[in-house]
């Protein structure tokens, strides 16, 4: 049976990586994200793989633009059976430079933006009683992450706000909607190249596994998240990153 799944932020990255593996795994693949080019290759990537994509140009901190596409996309395929909240975006500053419209504008993206499409796609889940939520947080939300390059505490709020959101929502959308989080570590994708490539020995030297973590890495924990029957696991968030001791 075909599903259909969701990926905001699915462009490129992590959000790239986890649309191939979906799609892969049977999936009919909706992307969102900003950058018209990369929604058009990775949408012609997963047609490549044979299935059905869908692609909106759109920012996720829209409450507005998420529900007129989850209407959108329901009518034309059915049903969504999984939503995984991708995007984000990374800030750099610190609590004594950054800026109150650039704190907002993080919280807006990271975790209203999570809110605005979880929102949308709740009642339809509800409604057939079946549904699978995936968050895409970060390790940060346990460490801190206060030595990382691209990712300081506005950052690492929302992606801690995450993991409450989380919790809630697995217990409010129970029993037959699962929400679950993934916290990647250092993962290499067009985000984070340049940290790492000028950090690469350093971080390396500090992840037990030995390597950073790719966006397959990410994904084959989300599509387990994500489709497998039967499945015991809601609440719960997954740490990706090959034991990294040194942050
Ligand atoms: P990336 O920048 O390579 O990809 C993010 C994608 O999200 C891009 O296609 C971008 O256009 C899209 N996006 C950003 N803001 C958006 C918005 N407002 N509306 C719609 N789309 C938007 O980043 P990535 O490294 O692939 O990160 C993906 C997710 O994984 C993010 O939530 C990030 O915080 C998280 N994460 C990444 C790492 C890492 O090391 N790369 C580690 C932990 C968590």
């Amino acid at each position: 049976m075909s599903r259909t799944a969701i990926i905001t932020g699915g462009g490129r990255g992590i959000g790239r990586g986890c649309a191939h593996e979906l799609a892969r795994q049977g999936c009919d693949i909706v992307l969102v994200d900003l950058i018209p080019e990369d929604l058009a290759n990775t949408r012609a990537e997963i047609e490549q793989l044979g299935r059905k994509c869908l692609a909106f140009e759109a920012d996720v901190s829209s409450f507005d633009r998420a529900h007129d596409i989850v209407a959108e996309v329901e009518t034309d395929c059915g049903a969504i059976d999984v939503l995984v909240n991708n995007a984000g975006k990374s800030n750099t500053s610190g609590i004594a430079e950054i800026t109150e419209e650039s704190f907002d504008r993080t919280i807006e993206i990271n975790l209203k933006g999570v809110f605005n499409w979880t929102h949308a796609v709740a009642p339809g889940m509800l409604a057939r009683n079946a549904g699978r939520i995936v968050m895409m947080s970060s390790v940060n939300a346990h460490t801190g992450g206060v030595t990382s390059a691209v990712s300081r505490f506005a950052y690492t709020t929302a992606k801690a706000g995450l993991l409450g959101m989380t919790r809630a929502l697995a217990k409010e959308l129970a029993p037959h909607i699962y929400v679950n989080a993934v916290c990647p570590g250092v993962i290499e994708t067009e985000r984070s190249n340049d940290m790492i490539r000028a950090r690469k020995d350093e971080l390396v030297r500090g992840i037990s596994l030995g390597r950073t973590g790719t966006p397959a890495d990410v994904a084959n924990v989300v599509a387990f998240l994500a489709l497998s029957e039967p499945c015991f696991i809601t609440g719960q968030d997954i740490t990706i990153d090959g034991f990294q001791w040194v942050i």
